[in-house]
């Protein structure tokens, strides 16, 4: 197992739809253990294969909720169901959201509070989960990953500003830029 560099915001694999997984084999198997190694060593409770420069429909997620129920697992060829967000402004001590492909930033985005997974496990198997609250979230962030839709692409004013800011000042939006868990010191 390797932990993979992840891309950066402008890398054309972070902002194109990715392909289904068309049979789940020992490269695909690869893949997933390395993209867990990567997660956590990110560290991150989520991470979608484009992230690693791989344009295939598959993420994987591991977070602990209130309860300490741990949640792990990968998603191949999922499909979300949600409900639309409710209207108004994000809480930003609640609803605020990172990404690895944009590290060590953080910008409120509104979700919606249920979304339901329906995917393909590394055995073949399909699987549900209902997802709530921050499990939702993280769900639907890692799905929008696979569409080509980085959370920062659905900021608004003034945060979309911001972004592009902090985009040209770090050399980022561009072909190429990625860093390495573990030795760049960043996080999501
Ligand atoms: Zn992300």
């Amino acid at each position: 197992m390797a932990v993979l560099p992840i891309r950066i915001s402008g890398d054309p694999v972070l902002h194109s739809p990715a392909e289904p997984v068309e049979t789940i084999d020992d490269e695909v198997r690869r893949l997933v253990a390395d993209m867990f190694e990567t997660m956590d060593a990110a560290p991150g409770v989520g991470l979608a294969a484009p992230q690693v420069g791989v344009g295939l429909r598959l993420f994987t997620y591991g977070w602990v909720d209130e309860e300490g129920n741990r949640w792990r697992g990968v998603a191949i060829n999922p499909e979300l169901l949600i409900s639309p967000p409710p209207p108004g402004d994000p809480d930003l001590d609640e609803e605020s959201e990172g990404c690895l492909s944009f590290p060590g930033e953080r910008f409120g985005l509104r979700r919606a509070d249920r979304a339901l997974l329906r995917a393909t496990d590394l055995d073949g198997d399909e699987f549900e989960i209902d997802a709530h609250g921050w499990l939702a979230r993280i769900f639907q962030h890692e799905y929008d990953h696979l569409d080509g839709t980085l959370y920062t692409d659905r900021l608004s004013y003034p945060d979309r500003k911001i972004v592009a800011k902090i985009t040209k000042k770090l050399g980022w939006g561009r072909p190429g830029v990625s860093w390495m868990p573990g030795v760049d010191d960043l996080e999501g």
